[in-house]
């Protein structure tokens, strides 16, 4: 890693101490430092297991983490994410099922119901709430005939 990323990367820990879930941000500012640095993101296979992140590209293809740190070993492998690969949009309100879907940008689509079956299982359980007979309070206040 060229000497120059490294110590940007030492001043950016001291700077903000915890660097869990600071990639997105760490990323976006050491681009705008560094403008051959191209931004990617994707998964990084970790101790902890598949972890959606954010890293940078050097030119030469040599990946330059800023806040790899925030991992208790170093990161096992980068698997970057390209437009139409899918992608958890959400969860459904249902099943609580996460839905994944394939997406061309990662900050527009989010899904709060992952098909019909449970689109069903929503619509009917509103539609009974919404025809709801009137509760025992509303019925001593309507007037006496
Ligand atoms: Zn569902």
């Amino acid at each position: 890693m060229k000497h120059l990323y490294r110590v940007w990367i030492q001043e950016y820990e001291a700077r903000c101490g915890a660097l869990l879930g600071r990639c997105a941000k760490a990323t976006g500012e050491m681009v705008c430092v560094f403008p051959e640095l191209r931004r990617a993101s994707g998964y990084a296979l970790t101790l902890w297991g598949r972890r959606a992140h954010w890293w940078c590209v050097a030119p030469d293809g040599e990946i330059i983490d800023p806040t790899e740190n925030q991992f208790p070993l170093p990161v096992a492998e980068y698997i970057e994410w390209r437009p139409g690969d899918e992608v958890c949009v959400g969860k459904c309100m249902n099943c609580g099922e996460e839905i994944w879907r394939a997406v061309q940008s990662l900050d527009g689509e989010r899904a709060t119901i992952c098909g019909e079956m449970c689109r069903a299982v929503l619509d009917r359980e509103f539609n009974v709430r919404a025809r709801r007979p009137p509760m025992a309070l509303d019925v001593l206040e309507e007037p006496l005939a």
